[in-house]
This record gives C-alpha cells, structure tokens and sequence, in this order.
C-alpha cells in the first residue's frame, strides 16, 4: 500500500513536471542583511516598496533594527543590490544564507520524493507537505474516519472557482464550566493555515493538529477535554489559488491569483484586504507589490467570504487564529498602529502561555506581542478585523518555522516537530482562553 503510494507519487511528479513550467530561482541568492539603526530600517522598508521592479523580493516581514532581514535576489540584480547596501547612505552588511534558491528547492523535491512517509496514517503522510487536492481528499477521509466528531463545510469558491473547503470539529458533548457546571452556548474557534501560498508549513502544521486532536479523542484526556468545551472551525488553506500555483508554477508566489488593473501583476495581499484600517500603512495600492491591498476592502473574494462565514458565526467564535510562516513569533492585534488594544493584555498572556508550552517540546523558542510593534505596522490584515471588527477577542497571527534558515522553503523533516510544539502552545492557550470565556 505504502509502495504504492509512492511510486503512483513519483510517476504523477514526474507526469507533473512535464505539463507545467515550474519557475527556476536557478542562481538566485538569500541575503541576511544586518541592519543596526532605525534609519537604515527605514530606508529599506521604503526601498522594499519597489524591489520588485528588480526581482528583490522581501522574505521577512518584520523590519526592526537588529533583527535579520532576508531578501531574495535575481542573479541579474545581485551586484547593483550589494553596491546599493554598501552605499555611504546605507552601509549594511550582508550574510548570503542561500547561495542558489533554485539548486535548494530542486534538492528538497528530490528528498520529497526519495524519502518514505514514517507518519503514514489514515491514507495520508503527515511528515509530507501536499497539493490542494489531496488536501481535500484528506477532509473527505476525516469526515468518513471520525463520523460522530468531523463534518466538512465550504466558505464558497475562490477567484478560480476551486473550493474553499473546511472542516469542523464538533463532539454530541455539553461543553461545561470551570466549577463542572453546563454552560449554555458551546463556544467555537477558527484556525486557517496558507493565507499566504508559500508558507507551506502553516497548512501542514494546521492538518497535523487536526489529526490529532480527532485521533486521540477519547484516549487522550486533554485532548478529549477540549475537543468536548469547544466546535473548531478550520480552513487549512485559505488562499486555494495561491497554494495551487506554488505547487505548479511559482513555488515562492505569496498573494492571491485575480487579475488587476496591471495585465503584467497579479493578486493581492489576502492579509492586507480586510475592511478594518485598510491600507493606511505597511501595505500598498500597487498591484505589482508583495502586499498590495487590493482594489478595494474585500476586493478578494477568498477575505470576503472568509469574513462573511465568520460575521454568521462571531456570536459564538472567541477565539481565531491566522497561521503563517516564517520567524516564530506568537502575534495579537494591532497591526495597522503601533498601539495596543486595550485587551492587549488580556490577548498577549494567552500568547505568553502558548510560546512557554511550546518551547517546553523542543526548546524552540517564540516571541510574542502586537504585530505593530513585533514585526511592522501592517494594516487591512486578519486579526485586527477579526478583533476589531468580528470581536474575537482571542485573535492570533502565528508565525511558524523557522527563523530564516529555510524560511518558506522549510524541509519536510520539521512538519511533525511543528505540528507537535505548536498542538501543545495551542492547548496551552485553550486552557486559558476556557478560564477566560467559561469562568
Ligand atoms: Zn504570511
């Protein structure tokens, strides 16, 4: 059976690789610039606004002095961007972390390939990263394993009218009080994973979790306990378009797919389009950016049906979570200001709670705070609207693996340890959001 598996995987890889043109990043380097002031930080968070006209690409997000900034270049920009860093206005030193993107990307397809599954169950590796459609095949096979706890739901179709399909999580058990008493109305959480294409451990972290919690219902006491005080509402990819592209034409691709008023440029940022703040600052109205925020708020019909489910659902839903990767940061609103919320405590203790169960796994270590302050300002973004809007309360912006060793490009090998600390962050967290919310 396993057999199988794989040498259907290999045979239709390699039937793959003939029908579509996968993007080469053959030759194109990772830098690690070392900025130590607010004014060089400045100077490179502008100059990221019109990298793209030099295939500069930004991996990081998070502009702040003394923490790495990893930049992607084309072979043919490489020597104008060193002179531009080593300018008299900028003077900042560089690391090359990634010698050739391309020849990193064609080994991990070829390891992909080679190395067997050693968490095969239920027709699905979870140690594999996979295309949309076993993805959804897998929501099938929970739905047909785990009757009594797992039902599918769909948020409509995206822009190239694929599905948006989710699964909900959901025990026949009365969800009760801290003191054992029932409480009236069950409450709910959402969490989705590949809002951005490329960050393809958020999906697979999203599927491991999931997995595990309707596996070990019923064997596990924890476990039992909080699939029984809380529905889950998961969308393991939220940008279907996105992620299906990465898979056959652009491995690094981030936004969504829709035409815009540029025939060249495509998509907008999907967490960059929420109508709350929108585009004031840390996002643009040019199409061709990274984190373009669309014609209009909800311009994207993936945002605009993701809030629509939720608006219907908000009376219950305390709790969301918006997984991306990578630079392990465990994040609650704002984003569009520097200012925190005046919840932010009451948001960033349940932060504080998941990153110390988290590291308790595998030493890995997380920061958390506001967004504003954490990464960047970044407005029209999930959680502020989802907080600020929705008034989910415990609305979180994670961001995965790893640091910046392989950024987006993280190697299978670390999907199941991911998957593990960040189950045990997030029942940490759902212990505290259960005190908060039940008490
Ligand atoms: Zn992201």
């Amino acid at each position: 059976m396993l057999v199988h598996y794989f040498v259907a995987f290999f045979l239709l890889s390699a039937i793959h690789l003939n029908v579509y043109a996968l993007k080469s990043y053959s030759q194109y380097q990772l830098w690690r610039l070392n900025v130590t002031n607010n004014e060089q930080v400045a100077k490179l968070h502008d100059f990221s606004r019109i990298a793209y006209q030099q295939n500069i690409n930004f991996w990081s997000e998070r502009f702040r002095k003394n923490i790495p900034i990893d930049v992607s270049i084309a072979p043919e920009s490489i020597n104008s961007f060193a002179k531009f860093l080593s300018s008299d206005d900028m003077k900042i030193q560089y690391d090359v972390i990634m010698k050739d993107i391309g020849a990193v990307i064609e080994r991990q397809k070829l390891i992909d390939k080679l190395q067997p599954s050693s968490v095969y169950a239920d027709d699905f590796a979870y140690d594999k990263y996979h295309p949309i459609n076993e993805i959804d095949a897998w929501i099938d096979k929970m739905v047909q394993t785990y009757p009594t706890l797992a039902t599918s739901f769909t948020v409509g179709k995206s822009y190239e009218k694929r599905e948006m399909k989710g699964l909900k999580i959901s025990s026949n058990k009365t969800a009760v009080k801290l003191d054992g008493t029932p409480v009236n109305e069950k409450k709910a959480v959402w969490w989705d994973g590949g809002i951005h294409a490329r960050e393809w451990i958020s999906p697979a972290t999203v599927i491991y979790i999931v997995h595990a919690l309707l596996s070990n219902y019923s064997k596990n006491p924890i476990i039992t306990h909080f699939v029984d005080q809380f529905d889950y509402y998961i969308l393991p990819v939220f940008n279907v378009d996105g992620y299906a592209y990465t898979w056959t034409n652009d491995r690094l691709w981030r936004k969504t797919r829709s035409k815009t008023s540029d025939p060249n440029c495509f998509g907008a940022d999907p967490n960059r389009n929420w109508d709350y703040h929108w585009c004031e600052g840390g996002a643009t109205h040019d199409p061709c950016d990274e984190i373009y925020c669309g014609s209009k708020p909800f311009s994207e019909i993936e945002t605009a049906q993701v809030a629509k489910f939720i608006g219907t659902h908000n009376s219950t839903l305390v709790h969301y979570i918006n997984f991306h990767s990578y630079s392990q940061l465990w994040m609650t609103p704002w984003g569009y200001t520097t200012k925190k919320p005046v919840q932010f405590k009451l948001q960033d203790d349940g932060s504080a709670k998941a990153v110390q169960a988290l590291r308790a796994v595998f030493g890995t270590e997380y920061v958390h705070g506001n967004i504003g302050a954490t990464i960047y300002v970044a407005s029209g973004n999930t959680v502020d609207w989802t907080s600020g809007t929705a008034n989910i309360t415990f609305s979180y912006a994670v961001e995965l693996r790893d640091t910046g060793e392989y950024g987006f490009l993280l190697p299978e090998d670390q999907i199941v340890p991911s998957g593990k600390e960040t189950l045990a962050g997030e029942l940490a967290l759902l212990k505290y959001i259960e005190g908060k919310v039940y008490a």
